[in-house]
């Protein structure tokens, strides 16, 4: 939606200025004018003119198709979010498939070297909104500043994490935008015939994948899960200077920070971890989850578990990978007597390695292996830790 003020009707009644809870109306030269940042599109001010002279039109984001994929770089306390990189591997690969380019929009108070990380990640373009007031996340600046950034860059595709952030600030902008959002997607690819932005989503329970697409309203609009998306390896040589996005006015906003309290970080951080040792039904018992404690500590890695093996109680809930449990990337997964289902696998796209140990050759884990070992782990792992050991005595 768009706000128009025909000025040619407007007669500086300043009714509409009264009505505006956003103070986005001010008198200049004696007509109403509207400061887009700061206008919600509420539309409170339409009725009160009696000069008919505001409306409220529905407008395309983008007149045409645009170009270009757009990626919000998530910033927590001046840390990127570790979605922000992984956004930027998807990110990478739908802009190659469409042979466009790959932005990235950064919001923050002081950029410091972030602009840097996301260009060594996969970034063509790094813009940076900075400003004083901007460093923690408020929706209502957020929300004008990313609009903003869109209507400008008229990209076919925007990206953001489905963290707690971006689910709020993606359905906003898309709401000013006119466009559709697709929430929480697991997998996004590019239909190259049509170059639609296919949109998958796990719906009813997990049970079915749904795949949505955005045929006709532009961007194309998708929140991804954290921790499914591979990022990039850092490549130093992609290094630039960012564009710096112009802020006309002061950021306003309707909420007042009065104090950020951080809460105390799990003990567990799985979806972190660079290695994961997980156990399912066929460790068998919490003596089993003991062995493969053993393995994660030589490898410097963490324990994690299927679903069953929580609801054993063999290991803590949060440490259950999976579609209920958390999505992890890490380098290298060893998953032992867990057969791979569906549910599972859901929480181990991001996984760089998979090795797999199963009694089982048919067990469907194997399709997602890396490396599948069929025999028993309590055979297999002690050997593992032996030769591990072994070869760092020899080193
Ligand atoms: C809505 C919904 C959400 C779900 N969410 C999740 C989720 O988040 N995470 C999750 O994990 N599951 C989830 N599930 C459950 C999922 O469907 C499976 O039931 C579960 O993943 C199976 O766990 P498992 O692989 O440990 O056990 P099993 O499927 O029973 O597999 C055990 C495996 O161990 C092997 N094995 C046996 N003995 C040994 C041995 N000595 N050495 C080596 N291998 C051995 C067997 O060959 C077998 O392949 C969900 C289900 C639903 C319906």
């Amino acid at each position: 939606m768009t706000l128009r003020i025909d000025l040619s009707r407007c007669s500086g009644c300043a009714l509409c200025l009264e009505s505006c809870p956003f103070g986005a109306l001010a008198l200049d030269e004696g007509v109403a004018r509207v400061d887009a940042l700061a206008c919600t599109l509420c539309g409170a001010c339409v009725p009160v003119c009696t000069e008919e002279a505001i409306t409220m039109e529905e407008t395309r984001a983008v007149a045409d198709k645009g170009s270009g994929v757009l990626v919000f770089a998530e910033q927590r306390g001046g840390v990127l979010a570790p979605v922000s990189l992984e956004l930027l591997g998807i990110g990478r690969r739908l802009a190659d498939d469409l042979g466009t380019t790959l932005h990235a929009l950064l919001i923050t108070e002081t950029p410091d070297d972030l602009p840097t990380t996301l260009y060594v990640h996969g970034a063509d373009v790094v813009h940076v909104a900075a400003a004083p007031g901007l460093g923690d996340y408020r929706t209502e600046p957020y929300t004008s500043v990313t609009t903003q950034v869109v209507l400008e860059l008229a990209p076919e595709i925007v990206l953001m994490g489905a963290t707690a952030r971006g689910r709020d600030l993606a359905p906003r902008v898309a709401q000013r935008l006119g466009t559709g959002l697709t929430a929480d997607c697991t997998e996004l690819s590019i239909d190259p015939k049509e170059r639609l932005l296919l949109q998958t989503r796990p719906t009813f329970g997990g049970n079915i994948m749904a795949t949505i697409i955005t045929p006709e309203r532009r961007p194309q609009m998708a929140t991804v899960r954290e921790g499914v998306m591979e990022r990039l390896l850092a490549d130093p040589s992609r290094t630039k200077d960012p564009v710096t996005v112009s802020l006309p006015v002061e950021l306003q906003g309707i909420e007042t920070f009065c104090e950020i309290v951080t809460e105390a970080r799990r003990a567990v951080t799985i979806d972190r971890a660079r290695i994961l040792v997980a156990g399912g039904r066929g460790v068998g018992s919490a003596e089993g989850f003991t062995l493969l404690g053993e393995l994660a500590e030589v490898l410097g890695g963490e324990l994690a578990g299927s679903r069953v093996a929580v609801e054993k109680g063999w290991i803590g809930r949060e440490r259950q990978v999976g579609q209920t449990g958390s999505s992890v990337a890490p380098d290298l997964y060893i998953a032992c007597g867990i057969s791979g289902s569906v549910q599972h696998r859901a929480g181990i796209k991001g996984a760089r390695v998979v090795a797999a140990i199963n009694t089982d050759p048919e067990a469907p884990i194997f399709h997602r292996a890396n490396f599948g070992i069929v025999g028993d782990f309590r055979e297999v792992i002690p050997l593992i830790i032996r030769t591990l050991k072994r070869g760092r005595k020899d080193a």
